[in-house]
């Protein structure tokens, strides 16, 4: 019961440091030394985004979200915005990027699409995001149990998603021999090649990666954990 109660009012300290470090930057944060709570500070290099995002996919695991002081965000961020990357992510409803990263409004850019693989619309996206915005990261996600993946796998026909599966068969190993290694290792290797496209079509990004004002990375989220993991 008093652990219980501890807790419970650490919760709400993180909670107090949200709200000061939204509205008033960090620079008044004394107190944060007691608690091991890593908030964004102002994130000025690929590096520092990546950290961030791994921080909060930790305060989500551990179930102690602090970008959740939304009225306050929507106040501090009505005048511009300067998203620290750009997420592209499936569409399926398990991974919600601003929350499994801890992330709020206003911290990320988010292009979702089944199977997140890129297309023209996703590059412009991402080209607006760091050439026009300024970001400094690309993060392309892919995750376990994907609909899209398997649907590749099993090769579906239907409408517009024939297309957009056929789009994922590249990634399709030869050689797997459960089906749950199969749309394990599809998805892993649809990231590395949504990664290598994105280069190969982007001359903007390419260019922005090759100064060292980008960085690209994939991400590999696990629907039966919540545990995000990167490779950079
Ligand atoms: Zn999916």
């Amino acid at each position: 019961m008093i652990k219980r109660k501890k807790t419970v009012n650490i919760l709400l300290l993180i909670g107090t440091f949200s709200t000061t470090l939204i509205v008033g930057q960090n620079n008044n944060n004394t107190q944060s030394g007691r608690i091991e709570v890593k908030e964004q500070k102002t994130i000025r290099t690929p590096e520092e985004a990546v950290e961030e995002l791994k921080n909060g996919n930790l305060r989500f695991l551990a179930n102690a979200p602090i970008n959740t002081n939304f009225k306050g965000q929507i106040e501090a961020t009505k005048g511009n915005q300067a998203p620290h990357s750009i997420i592209l992510s499936c569409i399926d409803s398990r991974i919600p990027p601003e929350i499994i990263f801890d992330q709020g409004i206003g911290n990320v850019f988010v292009a979702r699409v089944a199977g997140n693989i890129q297309d023209p619309n996703i590059l412009g996206s991402m080209e607006f995001a760091t050439k026009v915005i300024g970001s400094k990261l690309i993060v392309v996600m892919g995750h376990n149990r994907c609909g899209a993946i398997r649907g590749a796998i099993e090769n579906v026909q239907l409408g517009n998603l024939t297309q957009l599966v056929n789009q994922i068969k590249p990634s399709i190993p030869i050689d797997a021999v459960d089906a749950d290694s199969k749309s394990t290792r599809t998805a892993l290797q649809n990231v590395k090649l949504t990664i290598s496209s994105i280069m190969n079509n982007s001359q903007v990004i390419k260019g922005l990666i090759a100064e060292g004002k980008v960085k690209i990375v994939g991400a590999f989220y696990d629907v039966t954990s919540g545990k995000v993991t990167f490779y950079e």
